[in-house]
This record gives C-alpha cells, structure tokens and sequence, in this order.
C-alpha cells in the first residue's frame, strides 16, 4: 500500500513569511489569473506547517509541495477550490487515512520565479502549462471527473479527517506525468523514496532531481501569478453564492459581458438583457445590424439601440411577437422569460410535443408539476418543458453534475417538500436567468439522449416536417 503521509507540526514562522507574501500581492504583475487553493484562505487563520524540499527521516526523502492547515482539527471539512480553470487530469483514492488526490491541468502564461533552498535550486522561466495537485480530500462533487473542465473558485473536495492530522497537502508541477501509479509521483521512478518493504513513500530521494523533474514551490508560483482574492466571479457574488457557478460561466463565455465589477445578482433582469442573453447563448451572433427605426419591429427600439439586431431577428423568427412597443428596459415575468428562451433555441412546440432540430424530444413523464402552473394557462407548455427535461448524464459539464439535472427548480413549499411552486407572474432575477441560460444551453447542445430521443425514422407521425407534407 503506497502511503502519503504529512505530519502536522505546530506553528512556525513560516506563517510570518506568508503573511509578508500576502500584503506584497496587491503588486505583483501577473498574466494569468491564479488564486489560492482554499476558499476561506485570507479569512481564518491558516498557516503553512510544511514546506517544499523539507526532509523526513520517517518517510527517507523530501517533501513535494506545502501543507496549509488551520489550527488543531478547525480544517476538516473546509473546501478546496481549483486555483485557475483548467482540466481535471486525475483524480485517485489514495486511502483512508490519506483521502483523495486530484490534479488539474492550467494552461496560460505563467511566470515561475527562481527559487534558492536549502536542498534544491531552480532559475526562473515562463511556460504555458502547469499542475496543481491537491491531496488529502474527501466528499469529491460528482463534477470532479477525469477530463472535465474545472473553473477558478469551484470546489473539488473537502479536506478530510484523515489519520495524519487534516490539512491540505498542494503541489504545482511544471511537468505532469499523469500515467504513473500516482500523479503525486512523477519523474524518474529511481528518486522515489520507499519503505523498507519496498513500497513508495510518495516523497523523494533526492530533492535537486525533484524539482528537476518538475515540482515548484507553490507559494512563490502563486505570488507571481496572482491576479484577484479568488472571493467569486463578481465582487457582488462571492464563490459561495448559491448562483456564482452561472454566473461565472455566463462572464467567462460572453453570455454576460458586465462593464464593472458588480453582476446585481438579485435585480430583476430586463427583457433587453434577457434577449441577448438568451442569443449569446445559443451561439446565434451572425445577425444583422438596424439601419432603420423600423428595423427592429418595435416602435420604442431605435436604430442605435444596442438591442436593436436582437428584436429584429426575433421578430422575423417569429421568437418574440411583434406588438407596438418591446418596452426594453422593463421587467419580465418568469413564465414570458421562458417562452422567450426557448423560441431563441428553437423549441417547437405543436400539440403538446416538443421538437428541435426536426426530432422530438420525448416526455413522457411530468414528474415536476407546479401548483402555480395549471395546463389551462398559455405558458404550461413551456413551463412543463423546463421543468421536465433531463440533461444528458454524459455531458462533461462540470456545472450540470454539480446542480442536477433539471433546467430549472421552482419553488418548494416550506410545509410540504413535495408541493412545488413556479411563480410564473414573479420578476425573473438575474441570477436566476443565469441558471436558467446556462442549462438550457447544456440541454440544447446535446437534447437527444439515449431516454428522450425519438428519431424520424421511427416516429414519422411525430416530425413536424412531414406533417406539414401531409397538410395537417
Ligand atoms: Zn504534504
């Protein structure tokens, strides 16, 4: 059995010098956008008991990256976040009393400051790809697979109570050899330090031909490219805001484009916002500019109203009707905020089946009904779609597996967990539309799973193009 293992010692003066390296940070330069790998780093009282490069008589060699702990048993359960987006290239039980190893792959422009040790040397360089590796976890979020997307912030795992005293062991590596019998061992196997029974220590023999091989010290990698306090996406919406994942997906893929550094999370979004939105999403950008007042379909829409090539393409695609006014700038209910939605996608809607992409989308079951929502209503339809659909399992997205499956929630009723509620008269949130944005589009991107997919060919009564053949 390999074992991993980091004793906790009490505090040194290391802390002094992070604290020196925290108040420095405000002025480094730096191209890539890194944080720290602890959501509540800068909050509570952490400290680094264990450096890089120090030497253990019980496991025979070095250490291969920092050890940050809170005092006593204060880090378990505490989370651990990616420091840069990247990809999930391992993920591995170590066992119980070591928990869990997960290595994320960045790609970028980062700087890698020189560094002088006592056991070890390296000069600075600039490279485009680097690891971080965090060890020690538990409670892994499902989105945490191999070969997912990650994003800054997003939280991979718990620090465990594992038998050694919790803390987060973390590693960055210039060089990844990802197919070893464990990523935290990597080089050449001849500088693994081992028990006398032979097995791997998961320390090193030699600590020069260690960072030789790749490791770096992560305090001075992560003072050199750090950019923000990894506190969330927006200055308005820390990270451990119920809607910050959306909303950091929405910025991050011009969803949203926000000109400073507040998103408004629990304003009402308006219907311009919302019809860009809703376009940005579905990957709609060739659209024609307005060159007339008229252009718009829309008497209050001028021209140079930035809005303007959004309601005439809507319009023309029949998305949105064309009554006098769009009236831009006003609120929208949450039942029009969808109908809106899924016209944009393309949803087709003909009695009672839903098709897209000239295939239905077969559901069979209403497993969430909404009180609020009664089948007479206009905007059932739409509703019962974005509250039924399922997202495929398979989708590789880490904000799906991380929210469930459904598109959109509701409401639940503080008496009864079973009663549902959608509020479709409420003003739609911008934080809400966030989510519902950013799953619609993970829907529509794949909406033919293996469970809900009913092809032409074997459901020709159901494709709307050969009803239209037949004149029905
Ligand atoms: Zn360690």
């Amino acid at each position: 059995m390999i074992t991993y293992l980091d004793r906790k010692l009490p505090k040194t003066i290391f802390s002094l010098i992070f604290v020196t390296i925290f108040s420095m940070l405000i002025t480094v330069y730096a191209e890539s956008s890194v944080g720290y790998p602890l959501l509540n780093w800068g909050k509570k009282n952490w400290d680094i008991t264990q450096n890089m490069g120090k030497y253990y008589e019980s496991y025979n060699g070095y250490h291969s990256g920092v050890d940050w702990n809170l005092p006593g048993n204060q880090d378990i359960g505490e989370e651990v976040i990616a420091i840069a987006n990247g990809t999930i290239v391992k993920k591995y039980f170590i066992n119980a009393n070591n928990g869990w190893l997960v290595a994320i792959e960045h790609e970028g422009n980062f700087y890698i400051p020189s560094k002088v040790h006592s056991n070890y040397k390296y000069l600075s360089e600039k490279t485009n790809k680097i690891y971080s590796i965090y060890i020690h976890l538990d409670d892994l979020p499902l989105y945490v697979g191999e070969n997912n997307k990650i994003l800054r912030g997003q939280v991979i795992g718990y620090i465990t109570n594992g038998g050694n005293g919790p803390h987060l062991h973390f590693e960055i590596r210039k060089n990844g050899t990802i197919n070893s019998e464990s990523f935290t061992l990597f080089g050449d196997k001849s500088n693994y330090a081992k028990y006398q029974n032979g097995e791997n220590t998961g320390y090193y023999k030699n600590a020069q031909k260690m960072v030789d091989d790749g490791a770096v010290d992560p305090p001075g990698f992560i003072e050199n490219n750090y950019s923000k306090i990894p506190d969330g996406p927006f200055a308005d919406v820390p990270y451990n805001y119920w809607a910050a994942q959306y909303i950091q997906y929405c910025s991050e893929n011009d969803i949203i484009t926000s000109s400073n550094e507040l998103f408004h999370p629990e304003k009402e979004i308006t219907r311009a916002e919302l019809l860009k939105m809703a376009y940005k999403a579905a990957n709609i950008h060739s659209l024609n500019a307005c060159y007339t007042n008229y252009d718009s379909g829309f008497s209050d829409v001028q021209k140079d109203h930035w809005v303007c090539k959004y309601t005439k393409h809507a319009v023309e695609n029949n998305y949105i009707a064309n009554n006098t006014n769009f009236y831009p700038d006003n609120k929208i209910t949450r039942a029009e905020a969808v109908k809106i939605l899924l016209n944009v996608f393309n949803l087709k809607i003909e009695n009672g089946k839903y098709y897209t992409k000239d295939k239905q989308i077969n559901l069979n079951e209403e497993i969430i009904s909404f009180k609020d929502v009664p089948k007479s209503e206009w905007y059932y339809k739409y509703i019962h779609f974005i509250a039924n659909v399922t997202i495929p399992a398979n989708n590789n997205n880490s904000i799906i597996r991380s929210w469930g499956s459904r598109i959109i929630d509701g409401y639940v009723d503080i008496n009864n967990r079973n009663i549902h509620f959608f509020g479709p008269n409420d003003y739609m949130l911008r934080e809400q539309f966030a989510k519902v944005v950013t799953n619609t589009k993970f829907f529509f991107e794949n909406p033919f799973s293996s469970t809900n997919i009913i092809s032409i060919g074997n459901d020709p009564e159901h494709d709307p193009t050969v009803k239209e053949r037949i004149g029905l």
